[in-house]
């Protein structure tokens, strides 16, 4: 029976992955897989996360199971930054804890499908699991452009695809920190999206997976709140495994905002139905840790100072690259408004294969690099090297 399957294509990054760690050569640059670097190449544990783990283990009295919807003091600890001071919207927001963003994406895709939702729309290029796990749920995926040659928002793009949407349209939508191009809609734009929303009804989900990586985490939301305040009902999926650090602990959560409060029963009925027949609970450990540091206001500094030192070390380097101009083909000045771990350069893969053949740059054949993979000791080969390729 086995042999009815077919061999599905390896996954670039990870194959990407290996080939770099088997390479021997000293001055080897890593921009591929998606985790923030130090200046020195690591991708330490935050010391609030650290101090919060050691708390958890002194405490901690039991690991007996919770329910579907996990950890609700690590779900409710997060609201307020995710929605602000109102943090449930006059009672109408809820969450549950899920593996991941991830997790997060899937359950809110899978619960719009049971809603009666029957299409995506979704800018491209985006995260590429997006459309794989629209695929595998078999909701069909409408394409829209995300951004422009000039490394710009395709707004235009966006605005047509919310308002020729028909009725069981939903539209995804990055909330900040897009992936794979950095390129994020400005204020402006984001008000002239939720008047868009507002105007159609279309149901909007909006993946949030790196809020405090782009200018702050109050900043990073000023897009979700102008569209949550425009519509009467949306999903956000939400991911703390870049700005807590927590990657292989896969900690996410699902939140839905509905029409009335008393919409919420009935919605997270059905979360928690969908959740129990895909992975039952979450993993408990990384939420729990989210719950310790927002619960301490002391740790909670130690974690927004940490944060605060990513980001500003991104914008760094975001701004090298854009100092040096235009590197052979490849104009690195619209990465300094950009936000991010990501930006996307325009490489052919042959360039791309040039780069880690020849330079021992190791990038997405997509022509995606990871910011934080560049520091001041590498910055300026990777400069140079982009320009003896592309020039
Ligand atoms: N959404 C986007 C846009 C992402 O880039 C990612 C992570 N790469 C996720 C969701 C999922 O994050 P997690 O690792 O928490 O599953």
């Amino acid at each position: 029976m086995l042999e009815r399957l077919t061999s599905q294509p390896p996954d670039a990054l990870l194959a990407l992955i290996k080939m770099y760690a088997a390479d021997e050569r000293p001055d080897k640059v890593d921009l591929g897989v998606g985790v923030y670097r130090t200046g020195q190449g690591d991708t330490p544990v935050f010391a609030a996360v650290k101090r919060a783990e050691q708390k958890l283990v002194d405490e901690q009295d039991s690991k007996s199971y919770l329910g579907p919807e996990g950890d609700m003091g690590f779900v409710e600890a997060l609201m307020p930054y995710i929605f602000g001071s109102d943090a449930t919207m006059g009672g109408r927001v809820q969450g549950m804890q899920t593996p991941g963003g991830t997790g997060a994406v899937r359950l809110a895709v899978a619960l719009a499908q049971r809603a009666g939702i029957e299409r995506i729309h979704m800018g491209t290029p985006s995260w590429p699991n997006h459309a794989q796990i629209l695929s595998d749920i078999a909701l069909e995926m409408v394409p829209f452009s995300h951004s422009k040659a000039d490394g710009s928002a395709d707004i235009e793009s966006l605005l047509a695809a919310i308002k020729g949407a028909q009725p069981n349209d939903a539209v995804l939508l990055h909330g900040s920190c897009h992936n794979p191009t950095g390129i994020d809609y400005t204020p402006e734009e984001w008000a002239a999206i939720a008047d868009a929303f507002a105007q159609t009804g279309v149901f909007p989900i909006i993946d949030l997976a790196y809020q405090g990586l782009g200018h702050g985490m109050e900043e990073d939301v000023v897009g979700l709140h102008k569209v949550l305040a425009a519509v009467p009902e949306a999903f956000v999926a939400y991911s703390c495994d870049k700005n807590f650090g927590l990657y292989r602990d896969r900690v996410g959560a699902f939140y839905a905002m509905t029409r009335t409060p008393d919409d919420l029963a009935t919605v997270f009925s059905n979360a928690n139905a969908l959740a129990r027949a895909s992975w039952s609970m979450p993993p408990d450990h990384g939420g729990a840790v989210v719950r310790l540091v927002l619960c301490d206001p002391e740790l909670t500094a130690v974690w927004q100072d940490e944060l605060t030192q990513m980001r500003d070390r991104m914008r760094q380097v975001r701004a090298r690259l854009a100092e040096a101009g235009v590197a052979g083909s490849v104009d690195l000045r619209p990465l300094a408004d950009q936000n991010g771990l990501f930006a996307m350069l325009s490489v052919t893969p042959d360039q791309v294969k040039q780069l880690r053949e020849e330079h021992a740059i190791y990038m997405a054949g997509s022509g995606r690099i990871n910011i934080a993979g560049l520091h001041m000791g590498n910055i300026d080969k990777f400069i140079a090297a982009l320009t003896a390729v592309t020039g």
